[in-house]
């Protein structure tokens, strides 16, 4: 079996009290499932989950980190912290940073340095809005977005980064990408890495497809042959339904 990589982006949803209720539901659910998941609650929750997911496989991951390791920079967080409280990954360039708080190329860059710094792992986001999709700029904006995110990035620490292909035009809009065009952008993604990086990374790193995955659509596009899992942000809401998305990743 692929390495399959289920993470579920909460966004800004879940205090404490309701990561425990999800988490009381979720994990008898996939206490026995054989893929990889990782839960990216909101800062606040980050703690109550990272104890609750002690003893179990389930990755803890952040949404976001300030790349300075302490300072004055209030309402920041460091990747240290989050390490202290239990995280693995750590998103980077999600396209809502990117375009609601103008997260751009440089600070995405920045951020992933500082938790490949931290021993944390980033989930690199990268991903073309509907106009850019509609100019024929899809593969131009990864371009650039990774180069940005990996351009000259020692190797042993590129290969710890995972790649979500997240188009912006189907993230949280209940419009998902074909399979067609998930498996195109993943296998681009890949060529990349291979004229970038070299073949292992092309074929060893981990690349998420991410945008409105649900129950009824994760099979199609957890079987592509170029990606390695889903990047869920509404659909892991729901304990239910995300060990239904978990459980497609076996299939
Ligand atoms: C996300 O937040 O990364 C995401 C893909 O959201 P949604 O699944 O809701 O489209």
């Amino acid at each position: 079996m692929k390495r399959c990589l289920v993470a579920g982006n909460w966004k800004m949803h879940s205090t404490p009290a309701e990561t425990e209720k999800f988490l009381t539901r979720f994990l008898p659910l996939v206490r026995a499932s054989q893929a990889e998941i990782a839960l990216f609650p909101p800062f606040t929750s980050l703690d109550r989950a990272g104890r609750l997911l002690q003893g179990t496989s389930i990755a803890l991951g952040a949404q976001d980190v300030y790349p300075e390791p302490k300072g004055a920079f209030t309402g920041a967080v460091s990747s240290g912290m989050l390490a202290a409280c239990g995280c693995r990954y750590v998103l980077v360039g999600h396209s809502e940073r990117r375009h609601v708080f103008g997260d751009g190329d440089a600070i995405v860059r920045r951020k992933l340095d500082a938790v490949l710094a931290a021993g944390l792992d980033p989930v690199l986001c990268v991903g073309e809005t509907l106009d850019e999709r509609r100019a024929g700029g899809t593969y131009d904006v990864l371009e650039t977005q990774l180069t940005a995110g990996l351009r000259k990035l020692e190797l042993a620490l590129a290969a710890r980064v995972v790649i979500a292909y997240e188009p912006v035009w189907a993230i949280g809009t209940g419009e998902t990408a074909t399979p067609e065009q998930a498996q195109e952008a993943s296998a681009w993604i890949r060529g990349w890495l291979g004229r970038t990086l070299g073949a292992r990374p092309a074929t060893a790193t981990c690349v998420l497809y991410g945008g409105s995955v649900k129950p009824d659509n994760a099979r199609a596009l957890l079987a592509l042959p170029d990606v390695d899992g889903a990047l869920v942000g509404g659909a892991s809401l729901d304990p239910d339904g995300f060990a239904a998305i978990v459980a497609s990743a076996e299939a």
